[in-house]
């Protein structure tokens, strides 16, 4: 059977409009296709607004999560409304979004009453994002002809129990699938599946992290063998650049799984991450479309980079950042110290982005989000508390407001010029190059920046090294 997975992002089932457009899409879409399956986001801000309501509700506010409460409400009514009033299915819907939604206002009251928000609550919160808009979209494809239906991911996706940011099972997955979606395929139902969540063996519902329903779609593209995976967003395809930062952004029609993987990496939104695993694992094609501009035909994810090699193809950016010194003169060939530096930062969770090495070892620094630089700094010198009293460990500091900005394209690691073509490009514009990576891919070059020099930093790139490189 030739089945094609396919992903509608946030905007996409944003409004009344974005839906009927996605609608449109799945039934010209299902035409060509043995099969279809449908993955949907919550609506875009749902799920910021959903934690938002929790969070405050944590902190001791009984008064926000009533007013998101009811701004959900509307906007998700109103897609009842404009959409599928009246008659037919509508009273059924408007129930269904109340029901959701009183579901909502209930953990929040414990939650207020509580005084604290579990990640494992958490997550059966914000699911209620993805399970309003499967209900609201499947029913538009029944009321366009279509035959529908709503299947949860947690019946599909089965997870470990790391909430918040769940890794899939995949074998149990897969016969989910199996038994639950393949025979809804076979008779000609077109399911709409919710994107971000999953459970564990037991049923306790899990998500897969932010921005996760890409990564749902290449999971279940995987377990179905589809054809393809389609991933529908609001812009033309992955883009040299982040266009909402540089307008000047254009499409690029062919990348390979580790440049794009390179590029979610480093902060450009437009892919999950972990979305690529699945795929590349199978060499399923990937596709990245616009919702809103469907003939385009969005950019194409393939197994190896084209034989331009040694091109920058896009330039991107992660912010909030700050970078992490461990200093001293008694540092040098006292073996350990980094690994002992990088164990105390691990125990606290946070991950290291970036690691630049100085010229000499007395010095050892490393780039991690700033809301963790408390507690790691505090960790490194607990663990380094005989060498700071012996004076060999000067110092720990950290320096906030850094941005990373990364240059990506396959094989730049192996072509002369590259880095100092975008290092040129940096100087021509006066601006100062804190750090660089380690070369610890083929396929970029990263370089810290001041986050005031972090937006002129991407034009310049972008202008001199991709448009006119
Ligand atoms: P969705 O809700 O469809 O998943 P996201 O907001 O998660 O959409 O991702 C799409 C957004 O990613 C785009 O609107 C764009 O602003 C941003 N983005 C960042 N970097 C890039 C890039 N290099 N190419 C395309 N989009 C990018
Ligand atoms: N709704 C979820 C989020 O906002 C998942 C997604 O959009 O992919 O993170
Ligand atoms: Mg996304």
């Amino acid at each position: 059977m030739r089945i094609l997975t396919m992903k509608f992002g946030g905007t996409s089932v944003g409004s009344p409009e974005a839906l009927s457009q996605a609608a449109e899409i799945v039934l010209t879409t299902a035409q060509e296709w043995e099969g279809v399956v449908v993955v949907v986001s919550a609506a875009n801000g749902v799920t910021d607004a959903l934690m938002k309501g929790a969070l405050s509700a944590a902190g001791g506010d009984g008064q926000t999560y009533m007013e998101i409460e009811g701004d959900l409400r509307s906007r998700h009514r109103g897609v009842v409304q404009e959409l599928l009033s009246p008659g037919g299915e509508s009273s059924s819907l408007l129930a269904m979004v109340d029901e959701h939604l009183a579901e909502f206002t209930a953990f929040c009251r414990s939650i207020h009453v509580l005084g604290e928000v579990t990640p494992r609550a958490m997550d059966t919160i914000v699911s209620v994002g993805e399970r309003m808009n499967a209900g609201l979209l499947a029913a538009l494809l029944r009321r366009r002809g279509a035959t529908s239906e709503v299947v949860l991911s947690t019946e599909l996706i089965v997870t470990d129990a790391t909430f918040q940011k769940a890794a899939p099972l995949m074998e149990p997955t897969r016969a989910h699938v199996a038994r639950r979606l393949v025979p809804l395929l076979a008779d000609g139902i077109i399911p709409v599946v919710t994107g971000f969540i999953g459970a564990t063996e037991e049923g306790v519902t899990t998500t897969l992290g932010r921005g996760g329903s890409d990564f749902s779609a290449a999971i279940l593209g995987d377990c179905l063998d589809s054809e393809e995976v389609w991933i529908w967003t609001d812009v033309d395809g992955v883009m040299t650049v982040d266009p909402r930062a540089v307008p000047e952004a254009q499409r690029i029609p062919i990348l390979s799984y580790a440049e794009v993987a390179e590029l979610s990496y480093f902060g450009a939104k437009v892919l999950h991450p972990r979305a690529i695993r699945p795929v590349v694992e199978r060499g399923i094609p990937l596709w990245v479309k616009n919702t809103f501009n469907p003939s385009c035909p969005g950019t194409r994810i393939v197994k190896e980079p084209d034989n331009a090699c040694g091109a920058v193809k896009a330039v991107t950016a992660i912010r909030d950042l700050s970078m992490v010194t461990v200093e001293g003169r008694g540092m040098m060939g006292v073996p350990g110290i980094a690994a002992r530096t990088f164990a105390a930062v691990a125990g606290q969770g946070a991950s290291v982005l970036m690691i630049s090495q100085a010229s000499s070892e007395q010095s050892i620094c490393f780039v991690i989000p700033t809301d963790h630089v408390p507690a790691v700094v505090k960790a490194i010198e607990g663990e380094m508390a005989a060498e700071l009293r012996r004076r060999d460990v000067d110092r720990v500091s950290s320096l906030d407001e850094m941005v990373i900005v990364t240059a990506v394209g396959a094989g730049l690691r192996g072509t002369p010029g590259v880095a100092a073509r975008t290092f040129g490009a940096l100087a021509q514009a006066n601006i100062n190059v804190v750090a660089v990576a380690q070369g610890s891919s083929e396929c970029s070059i990263s370089l810290v920046v001041s986050a005031n020099d972090a937006a002129r930093a991407l034009r310049q790139i972008h202008s001199e090294v991709i448009l006119h490189g």
